[in-house]
């Protein structure tokens, strides 16, 4: 089984994403493979509504850590709790590149999101600067180690990392099968150290950046690649199913 997330940015309107979860249920009832969408905040209802007793997964694409109070524009996690969400993505790089979002500030997202029971993504990834002065290994360890900060290792299964190279995101252009396996190997066996754990099985790892129809099977195929977070290809979902069909 593999993991197919999509994760819509800021797209769809609410009559748009109607029609989407419509078809996507039936797409993923016929599947093996699990399904997730994370949507925007205004959207959670809607999603709540449209994917109760389905087998669409939905969440947001972030959360504030704290509570409640003088924040203003933030979510909270009870705000998520009450429309069911599940899936909470963290750290996305354009959190991190447009929004300032530090390794400090996911760790206690990541904290808190665990805490109160949601499915975190924390997304990592290296920039084309890093990835051509060969820092890639370097940048994904300290993201992950300024992240997991204070995290159990028991937690390592309620959640998912998505390597991201921000390189891929959004460009077309993805990371070879080669380089995209290399890498999330590596994370995994980065994680692993930090936690003296000698089986990578518990830790799901999957693979964003221009993930699409037409490179899914290769991607996919990968025995360290447990899946995709899909932005632009799972817009449509004529699109997404042929990567939610994936049989490997
Ligand atoms: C993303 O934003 O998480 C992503 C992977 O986008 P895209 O598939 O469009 O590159």
């Amino acid at each position: 089984m593999k993991y197919l997330i999509g994760n819509h940015k800021m797209n769809l309107s609410g009559s748009e994403l109607t029609a989407y979860f419509k078809e996507l249920k039936k797409v993923a009832k016929q599947s093996e493979n699990y399904v997730g969408v994370c949507v925007p905040y205004v959207y959670l209802p809607l999603a709540n509504k449209m994917c109760k007793k389905s087998k669409v997964h939905f969440g947001s694409q972030n959360m504030y850590f704290q509570p409640k109070g003088a924040f203003t524009g933030e979510i909270s996690a009870n705000m998520l709790k009450e429309f069911n969400t599940e899936l909470v993505i963290l750290g996305h790089s354009e959190r991190r590149a447009l929004f300032g979002e530090t390794d400090e500030l996911i760790n206690q997202k990541l904290i808190t999101t665990l805490k109160e029971g949601f499915t975190p993504i924390l997304c990592i990834g290296e920039t084309k600067e890093e990835r051509e002065s060969k820092q890639t290994n370097k940048v994904l360890k300290k993201q992950l180690v300024g992240a997991l900060k204070g995290v159990e290792a028991s937690a390592l299964n309620k959640m998912f990392f998505a390597y991201e190279p921000v390189w891929a995101i959004g460009t077309g252009i993805s990371a070879t099968k080669q380089d995209a396996e290399k890498t999330i190997k590596h994370v995994k066996e980065t994680i692993a150290k930090l936690y003296d754990l000698t089986n990578l099985d518990n830790i799901i790892v999957l693979y964003g950046g221009s993930l699409n129809s037409k490179n899914v099977n290769d991607i996919l195929s990968q025995p360290h690649i447990d899946g995709g977070l899909i932005g632009g290809a799972s817009l449509k979902v004529d699109e997404f199913k042929k990567l939610i069909d994936y049989k490997g």
